[in-house]
């Protein structure tokens, strides 16, 4: 491979927000970048996002702090709640970190980076779904039948990844589980993210701006058939599989209108993320179970890191770049399953894990931030500080 050039074309499939942060971070390195996205416009589904400190590290040092502020609240407490009783088993306080913990929509942060990225020169094309790539000759082919040439191609097409299987053979498997998510209107909450824990399920509240509630409701399932891997559902069925619990959340559960049901879906993480001149991001490479909260914010700290990682000979930037997530993104992906488990206890076991919590809680509960320090307290803008021209800029 030869050494890259200061100044690279890049290709980016999918304008999540993996591809756009990554797009921005490139941008600002100096380098050429077109996002081509498969929609026909930016668009997110209506669903809240937990932006932690360990993303927000990135987007601060972008430059998106302000915005940030005003899109999002400002996260206090996470509290697991028995979920038959109502009761708060314990409060952990999120507010002694370094950079704040978020509770934001989805479609903010989309167009709060996107304007970022475009602003920074990157070139945003929508409706072209990407459909293949050579991976030596750096080609990009479209739906279209259209391709197009760069020096590096960055898969940031998520979990049903396109391009992914050039470089890694395991398809998503289904985990078991399934999500509902929902959005109430019209509710005052406390800056709080509220963990309802029952046997086999498990509900996350947490407020949003404009006064609305974000809502994702998980069961354990053994099968998974349907059409597509996301759709409609009615609101009934899921006050149904929540009907014994407390007269709070089913209270809630009550106002819901309208909501989506997902099958949870995860693949192994691939040993190798690149190949000649393709390199995957985000869920195209570790997509893991929402009960972490940190599928984007594993992708916000990969698109930082690949492009600090690019000051260097493409081939050796490459691996550098997988070398940094891979351990990472393992070990955060190990605790969103031991998180699943954790959750759904029934019997004894959730007596006793319930009592251990409240303990915690109560006697040391500044043990909770250490235990999740690896985590929410890793800054990898520290770990890789910016290194080429455009970077420098306002960091
Ligand atoms: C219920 C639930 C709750 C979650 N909550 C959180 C949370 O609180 N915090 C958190 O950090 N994470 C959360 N996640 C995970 C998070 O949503 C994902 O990990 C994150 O969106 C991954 O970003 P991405 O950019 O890699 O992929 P995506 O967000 O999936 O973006 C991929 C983009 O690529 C486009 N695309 C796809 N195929 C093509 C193609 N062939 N050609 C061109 N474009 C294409 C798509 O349209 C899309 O715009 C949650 C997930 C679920 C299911």
């Amino acid at each position: 491979m030869p050494p890259t050039s200061p100044r690279m074309a890049i290709a980016i499939a999918g304008a999540g927000i993996g591809g756009l942060t990554a797009a921005l971070c490139l941008a600002r390195g100096g380098h050429e970048v077109t996002l081509y996205e498969r929609a026909p416009a930016l668009r997110e589904i209506g669903a809240g996002l937990q932006i932690t400190p360990n993303g927000a590290a990135v987007l601060e040092v972008l430059g998106l702090g302000p915005a940030l502020d005003a899109a999002a609240i400002r996260a206090r407490a996470v509290c697991p709640t028995d979920g038959h009783s109502g009761r708060a088993i314990a409060r952990f306080a999120l507010d002694g970190e370094a950079h704040p913990y978020r509770f934001m929509h989805r479609a903010a942060l989309v167009a709060l980076l996107a304007e970022a990225a475009q602003a920074q020169g990157v070139r945003l094309v929508t409706g072209r779904r990407v459909t293949g790539a050579d991976p030596a000759a750096g080609r990009l082919d479209f739906a279209d039948h259209e391709s197009i040439t760069a020096d590096l191609i960055v898969a940031a097409d998520g979990l049903r990844s396109a391009l992914r299987p050039l470089v890694a053979d395991e398809g998503p498997r289904f985990t078991g589980q399934v999500a509902w998510r929902a959005m109430l209107h019209g509710v005052v909450a406390e800056p709080e993210a509220r963990i309802w824990m029952l046997p086999k399920r498990h509900v996350v509240t947490y407020p949003l701006p404009g006064g609305r509630l974000n809502l994702v409701a998980v069961r354990e399932q053994p099968d998974w058939a349907p059409e597509g891997w996301d759709h409609a559902d009615d609101p009934a069925r899921l006050r149904a599989v929540f009907e014994d619990a407390a007269s709070e959340l089913r209270g809630l559960l009550d106002r819901v209108e309208e909501v989506r049901l997902w099958g949870l879906f995860r693949h192994p993480v691939p040993g190798r993320w690149h190949d000649g001149r393709l390199v995957l991001l985000g869920d195209a490479a570790h997509p893991t179970l929402p009960f972490l909260a940190q599928g984007a914010n594993l992708a916000i700290e990969d698109g930082w890191v690949l492009a600090q990682a690019l000051s260097q000979e493409l081939g050796t930037a490459l691996g550098r770049y997988t070398a940094a997530r891979a351990p990472r993104v393992r070990r955060a992906i190990a605790a969103a399953q031991a998180n699943a488990r954790n959750y759904h206890l029934s019997g004894p076991a959730r007596r006793i894990a319930h009592a251990g919590l409240g303990a915690i809680g109560r006697l040391a509960p500044a043990r909770f931030t250490a235990r999740m320090a690896w985590l929410h307290a890793h800054d990898v803008t520290r770990e890789m500080p910016a290194t080429m021209a455009g970077d420098g800029q306002d960091c």
